[in-house]
């Protein structure tokens, strides 16, 4: 498929997204940070966006209403648009359901890349492909016409590429910035080699970073790698596209910030691969380690209601050490769940 143009072309620079001959813009927009918003703030900005130039969309079943505020915003412009969403289903009952509240979300008859949420493991990564798997459904859909492609996202490069490497995908969502590189070694060359679009998402470390110009100018040395950024307010969108629009090298004064905050934040930065799970008191680590981002991205009722679990698992840690051995980043893992607890309770103190 080739998508309409009309007068964004002549705003932001298009890319192919690999073999899915899709065109989109060169910076996407991650469906995140909009569920903070109500409807009446989250859609304009939706539209504001496209406004800008911006014709690729990325949301997910999981993001509460975020498909519904994409969907609403874009319901006009649909066809000048690169709609993709996702499932955490594993099963092929459960994902075809997806599929559908998808489509009604989004008010579209067809979603052009559906992509499996968060393959994290290969038993996933079995289960999704085996019959009566999540793969099923997405097979199925696109053979019916309701879905295009069909894409994974991981936040582990090494099931990331197992998963290139089926040849099932078209497309291959993974977490890509300064601090989180992984990717572009050997991930990068097999998407090439396989022809498939690479999408990259957190492009400022899930809201750890928080310098977006350095970001930016880095991820512009990857023009093959579609970054969607989650965005709060319009000003943020006009930021980020204007880095698009301007200067793209980073300047060597730029280079060593990069290099600082780097080795600053390398030794505490949980880069959500699950090489330390599993934990013998069913931790979720990653969950535990990422609390901040949750805390600042979501609001407290949300973050609270998908954390509090997994965070009064976090308190029986018994600092056997596992984890930080399996860890390939060498992150002092039990002492910063400790210190991820601590944050969390003062939390819950202020919020409820
Ligand atoms: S140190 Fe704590 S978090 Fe790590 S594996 Fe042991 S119990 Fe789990
Ligand atoms: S603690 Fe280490 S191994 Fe575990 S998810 Fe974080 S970065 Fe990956």
């Amino acid at each position: 498929m080739r998508i309409g143009w009309n007068d964004t072309e002549e705003k932001m620079k298009k890319v192919r997204l690999g073999r899915t001959d899709l065109m989109v813009s060169e910076v996407g927009f991650g469906g995140i940070p909009i569920i903070n918003l109500s409807m009446v703030e989250g859609v304009p900005l939706v539209r504001h966006c496209f406004e800008l130039g911006i014709t690729f969309f990325d949301s997910a079943n999981m993001y509460g209403d975020s498909e519904k505020k994409i969907g609403a915003g874009l319901e006009s412009v649909r066809d000048q648009v690169v709609l993709a969403t996702k499932t955490l289903k594993r099963d092929a009952q459960g994902a075809a359901k997806h599929v559908y509240q998808s489509l009604e979300s989004l008010k579209t008859r067809v979603i052009d890349v559906y992509q499996l949420h968060q393959v994290a493991n290969q038993e996933t990564l079995d289960q999704v492909l085996a019959a009566g798997g999540a793969y099923e459904a997405l097979d199925k859909a696109r053979s019916d016409g309701k879905i295009r492609f069909i894409g994974v996202s991981s936040h582990n490069i090494r099931i990331a590429m197992e998963a290139c490497r089926t040849d099932c995908f078209d497309t291959v969502q993974i977490p890509f910035n300064f601090i989180e590189q992984d990717a572009k070694d050997e991930l990068f060359q097999v998407a090439e080699e396989m022809d498939m679009g690479v999408i990259g998402m957190k492009p400022l470390a899930g809201g750890v970073l928080e310098r977006a110009d350095l970001c930016f100018r880095f991820l512009q040395q990857y023009p093959k790698v579609v970054p969607i950024p989650g965005m709060r307010a319009k000003e943020e969108a006009d930021e980020i596209v204007q880095f698009y629009r301007t200067q793209r090298a980073l300047t060597d004064e730029q280079r060593k910030e990069v290099e600082e905050i780097r080795s600053e934040l390398g030794t505490k930065f949980c880069r959500r691969c699950e090489y330390c799970m599993p934990c013998r008191q069913e931790i979720h680590i990653p969950t535990a380690l990422g609390i901040k981002a949750f805390m600042k991205r979501l609001p407290p009722a949300v973050t609270i209601a998908m954390a509090h679990a997994n965070m009064k698992k976090a308190e029986t840690c018994v600092e056997c050490g596992e984890c930080a051995e399996k860890c390939p980043y060498e992150l002092p893992v039990p002492d910063l769940i400790k210190e991820n607890l601590a944050l969390y309770r003062a939390y819950v103190k202020e919020h409820t």
